[in-house]
């Protein structure tokens, strides 16, 4: 199977359906896993049923697949309890009618351990998993106690005993490792995801503010200097009345990304309001924050966004402070919204920082003013 089929499989016949609520898309992937894996079993050991001559045995584990291929589809449009409520049943069954058939010391009763580990992991209520637990004990001990052998007993001789008991316990085994392991991988990539949307502004998919504010808290707790710069979109609303509410959505992504484009690895950006953003810009002096924010500047008035034929033009307002002009980080955030102010009233389209160390007046800040860009909206 190549590469692109296995895509497929994955993204289209085996996702979650669109109507599943987000938060029983682990339970989908970890219990589709764990039916496929459970699906080859069942094969695997048909033919070893079929061997040790128990007919009644195969056509249970031939049901069970039939059972299983039923829970899957089930699974596949969203109907995760009823799949397994159906699937359970069937595999004691099986399990049951085994120890009934081929009496004890096959190790068949190993398989009430995975049966209660299913539901202790599955999306049922708490007090159903105690019921259904409860009963799946009693019916262990009802087969411990009187059920083994009933329906007869073994006649193939102690090695194929053992060997049969050897794969039952190495089964059980391996499957209680891969249903552990395949909770341990979907639990880690969604909590990854969840972690990843929480700190993403999803429209533009840099930080969001919370993201961005923890990350400068951070860069502050480490004592270290950093330039933190705020930038506002000029005029922003006009481009909304001009050309609508999702051309400035576009133009959004695209100073985003273009700002992220420009920015080097220990730089950030986040969104902190509707056309406002912040970035952090650790270790630089004067000069360097200064370069990097004309540079931004440039990048902008250099590749507008487009939308079709026309040119989106926007222009930046920028302030910028350095993390040791104040004694706590929301004054140097207050600091870089001040001297943006100061770049709105003096005209837009420019920089406002501090001219020097030893400047530390407002009245001082020195204005760095590019090139307008070539059709301002
Ligand atoms: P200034 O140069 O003074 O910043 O003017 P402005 O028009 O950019 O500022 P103002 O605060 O008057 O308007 C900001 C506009 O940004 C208004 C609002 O509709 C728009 N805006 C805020 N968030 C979004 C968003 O998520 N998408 C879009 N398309 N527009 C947004
Ligand atoms: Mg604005
Ligand atoms: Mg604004």
């Amino acid at each position: 199977m190549d590469n692109r089929m296995l895509r497929y499989l994955n993204e289209r016949v085996l996702s979650p359906p669109a109507t599943l609520a987000p938060e029983r898309r682990r339970s989908f992937h970890i219990f589709l896993r764990i039916y496929l894996f459970v699906t080859a079993i069942h094969i695997v050991f048909m033919p070893i049923f079929l061997w040790i001559d128990v007919p009644a045995l195969t056509a249970l584990n031939l049901m069970c697949i039939g059972v299983n291929s039923l829970t899957i589809l089930l699974h596949l449009r969203g109907k995760l309890l009823p799949a397994l409520l159906i699937k359970l049943p069937f595999v004691i069954t099986l399990i049951v009618a085994a120890g009934m058939l081929l009496g004890n010391n096959i190790g068949v009763e190993y398989y009430f351990f995975i049966i209660l580990f299913e539901f202790v992991i599955s999306d049922l209520e708490r007090r159903y998993k105690i019921i259904l637990s409860a009963i799946l004990l009693g019916t262990f001990l009802i087969m411990l106690q009187w059920l083994f052998g009933l329906w007869g007993t073994w006649t193939l001789g102690e090695p194929a005993r053992e060997m049969l008991h050897a794969l039952n316990l190495m089964t059980t085994f391996i499957l209680i490792t891969y249903i552990a392991l395949q909770v341990y991988i979907v639990s880690e990539i969604t909590e990854r995801r969840f972690r990843s949307d929480a700190y993403k502004d999803s429209l533009t998919g840099v930080y969001n503010r919370r993201a961005i504010i923890e990350r400068a808290e951070s860069l502050w707790r480490q004592q270290g200097s950093f330039a933190l710069l705020l930038l506002d979109a000029d005029h922003f609303k006009q481009v909304n009345d001009s050309y609508g509410h999702s051309a400035g959505d576009k133009v959004l992504r695209h100073i985003a990304q273009l700002l992220q484009h420009v920015l080097r690895e220990r730089e950030c950006i986040g969104r902190v309001g509707g056309e406002e953003f912040l970035i952090l810009l650790p270790d630089a002096n004067v000069d360097e924050a200064v370069k990097i924010a004309s540079r931004l500047r440039e990048e902008l008035a250099s590749q507008p966004c487009r939308l079709g034929k026309r040119i989106l033009s926007v222009t930046l307002s920028m302030g910028l402070a350095w993390s040791h002009e104040e004694q706590l980080l929301n004054d140097v955030i207050d600091l870089a919204d001040r001297r943006l102010y100061l770049a709105k009233s003096s005209g837009r389209d420019q920089i406002i920082a501090e001219g020097g160390e030893s400047f530390d007046t407002t009245a001082r800040y020195e204005t760095f003013k590019g090139p307008s860009s070539t059709e301002e909206v």
